[in-house]
C-alpha cells in the first residue's frame, strides 16, 4: 500500500524531533531571569539550553546598561529581599572587581565583567548557550509546547524540551502561541531609554559643586569617598531641560550612578515614547533621539556642572531599554493593588521591595512607594507565572503576569533572578515527582527554595 502525503510528512517530522536537540529545559532568553532559571536548573541536574537573540549573554545587565542592581534590600535598606543564586553571582563579580555595593545596598556592575562572569558560569555548568539565536516560532501539542524554532545565520533550527521557560522579557512565547499578553495593550506609550557611560569625571570638584550648591545638585558618598549618586533638583533640571529638550527626572532618585571604576558614572536620562516597541523603524527613530539626548545632556553637564569639564562619553548601550513591552496570561495576575499593599501570597515565591516606576508624558517619571513605606515588600506568587492552558511552560522576569504598574516593580533585576530560580526548581521539583507544574505544591517550592538560600 502506498503512503499518504500525511503519512510522508508525518515520518519528515519524526525524523526532524528524533533528530532535533532535546533538553529538559529550554530558556528563551539569558537576562537576569534567563541566567536564574539556566544556571539554577543546571546545578539541579538538568540537562539545559538557552537561547538568546542578541550576541552577549546577561540581557538588559550587558548589552542594555541596566548597571544598578535595585531590589536586593527593601528602600530603607533594612531587610534583604534576595539571596541564592544571586548571592553566588554577585561574590564571582565582586571578585573579578566587577561589582560594588553602593551605601544605599544597591550594586553597580562593570557589563564586560558580568559578561565574562555569566559565560564562565555557563561554561562551567554545560549549557548549551545559543547567541544570536531569535525564538520566533512554537509548536504545540495538545496543552504542551513540544518545540521551538529559533532563526539564525544558517535559517532555523528546531529544538525539543520537557519543559520551556520564557525569560525573553517580552512574553514572545505566549505572543507566538496566540494567547493573550498584557500591558502593551494596557499602556498608551512604552519608554524607550538608552543608558550611557561617561568617564573622567573629577569626583572631588562634582562633590565639592554639590556642597555649595545643594538647591542644584546632591551626591551620595561612600564609606570611601567616592560619589556613588548624582540627584539633580528643580533649578538644574529645569535649566538642563531647557538646554537639551527633554524631559529629566527630578526627585529622590539617582540621575547618575557611579560604575566600580573611578570617575565613571551611568546616566539612564535619554528617553522617549515609542507607540510599538516592536517596530523596527520606531527602534532606528528612538535609538537616533536618544542618542542625540544623550550628547546634549552630557554637553549641558560639561558646561554646567564643574567636575565634568574634562569627562567624555565612554559609550552608549548597545540596546534600548524598553519598559512594559508585554507579559504572558497566567494563571494570576499581580495588581497595582497588591505592590501598594505589600501583599503576601499563599504561594509566593520571591519578595519584591522595589517602588513602582510611573511615567507622565508632561511630569516625566515619579515613583509610588507601598503604603506601609520603604521598608515593606510584596511577594511574587508562583501563579502569575504559570502560563495559562498550557501545562509546560513558566515565565520569570518581566514576563511575569502583571498589570503595567506592578511590573515596574517586579522588573528589577535582582527579583527578575530570583523569579528564574523559582522556575528552574519548579521544573526540576515536577521532573522528581512526576508531576505537572500546575500541580506542584507550593509548600515544597518554597521550601526548596529556601535550601538554596533563596529569601521567600
Ligand atoms: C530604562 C530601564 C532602566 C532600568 N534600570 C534598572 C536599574 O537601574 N536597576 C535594576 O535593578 N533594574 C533596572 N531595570 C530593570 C531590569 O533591567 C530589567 O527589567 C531586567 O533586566 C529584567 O530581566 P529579564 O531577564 O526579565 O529581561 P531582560 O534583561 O530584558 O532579558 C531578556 C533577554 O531575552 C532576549 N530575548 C528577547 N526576545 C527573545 C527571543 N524571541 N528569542 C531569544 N532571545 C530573546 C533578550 O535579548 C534579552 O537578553 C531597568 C529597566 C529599564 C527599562
Amino acid at each position: 500500500m502506498g503512503k499518504s502525503p500525511a503519512h510522508i510528512i508525518k515520518f519528515f517530522q519524526c525524523f526532524l524531533i528524533d533528530w532535533m536537540e532535546k533538553y529538559d529545559v529550554v530558556v528563551v532568553g539569558s537576562g537576569p531571569a534567563g541566567i536564574g532559571a539556566a544556571f539554577s536548573a543546571a546545578k539541579l541536574g538538568l540537562k539545559t539550553a538557552v537561547l538568546e537573540k542578541s550576541n552577549f549573554i546577561g540581557g538588559r545587565i550587558t548589552a542594555g546598561y541596566s548597571l544598578l542592581i535595585d531590589g536586593v534590600y527593601t528602600e530603607d535598606g533594612a531587610t534583604k529581599l534576595v539571596g541564592g543564586l544571586f548571592d553566588e553571582i554577585i561574590g564571582k563579580l565582586q571578585k573579578e572587581n566587577g561589582a560594588r555595593t553602593n551605601e544605599d545596598k544597591s550594586i553597580s556592575l562593570r557589563q564586560e565583567v558580568a559578561r565574562l562572569v555569566l559565560g564562565t558560569m555557563a561554561a562551567e555548568l554545560k549549557i548549551d548557550v545559543y547567541l544570536g539565536s531569535l525564538v520566533d516560532g512554537v509548536e504545540t501539542e495538545g496543552t504542551e509546547v513540544s518545540s521551538v524554532y529559533f532563526s539564525g545565520k544558517n535559517g532555523w533550527t528546531q529544538v525539543g524540551s520537557k519543559i520551556f521557560i520564557d525569560a525573553s522579557g517580552d512574553a514572545d512565547m505566549e505572543s507566538l502561541i496566540g494567547l493573550g499578553t498584557l500591558a502593551s495593550e494596557e499602556e498608551k506609550h512604552h519608554y524607550a531609554r538608552l543608558p550611557f557611560r561617561i568617564a573622567g569625571v573629577d569626583e572631588a570638584k562634582l562633590a565639592d559643586f554639590a556642597a555649595k550648591s545643594p538647591d542644584k545638585l546632591s551626591v551620595i558618598k561612600g564609606k570611601d569617598g567616592r560619589v556613588e549618586a548624582v540627584q539633580m533638583h528643580e533649578p538644574l533640571a529645569l535649566a538642563a531641560q531647557q538646554s537639551c529638550k527633554f524631559q529629566l527626572p527630578i526627585g529622590d532618585r539617582r540621575i547618575l550612578y557611579a560604575t566600580p571604576s573611578q570617575g565613571e558614572f551611568v546616566c539612564t536620562a535619554p528617553r522617549i515614547a515609542v507607540q510599538n516597541f516592536a517596530s523596527g523603524y520606531e527602534k532606528y527613530y528612538a535609538a537616533e533621539i536618544t542618542t542625540r539626548e544623550a550628547f546634549a545632556f552630557h554637553w549641558f553637564l560639561k558646561s554646567s556642572v564643574p567636575g565634568f569639564a574634562g569627562s567624555r562619553i565612554e559609550d552608549t548601550a548597545h540596546e534600548l531599554l524598553l519598559g512594559n513591552t508585554r507579559s504572558a496570561t497566567c494563571e494570576y495576575m499581580i495588581t497595582e493593588a497588591d505592590v501598594a499593599a505589600s501583599k503576601k501570597f499563599y504561594d509566593g515565591i520571591a519578595r519584591c521591595g522595589t517602588p513602582m516606576e510611573l511615567h507622565d508624558e508632561k511630569q516625566g517619571v515619579s515613583y509610588k512607594y507601598p503604603e506601609a513605606g520603604k521598608g515593606s515588600w510584596f511577594q511574587v506568587p508562583y501563579g502569575a507565572m504559570e502560563v495559562k492552558s498550557i501545562d509546560n511552560l513558566l515565565v520569570a522576569g518581566r514576563c511575569i503576569c502583571a498589570e503595567a504598574a506592578a511590573q515596574s516593580s517586579i522588573r528589577n533585576t535582582a527579583t527578575s533572578f530570583a523569579t528564574g530560580q523559582a522556575a528552574a526548581t519548579a521544573a526540576y521539583l515536577s521532573f522528581k515527582f512526576k508531576t505537572k507544574l500546575k500541580k506542584l505544591d507550593p509548600k515544597l517550592l518554597q521550601g526548596t527554595l529556601k535550601e538554596q538560600g533563596c529569601i521567600i
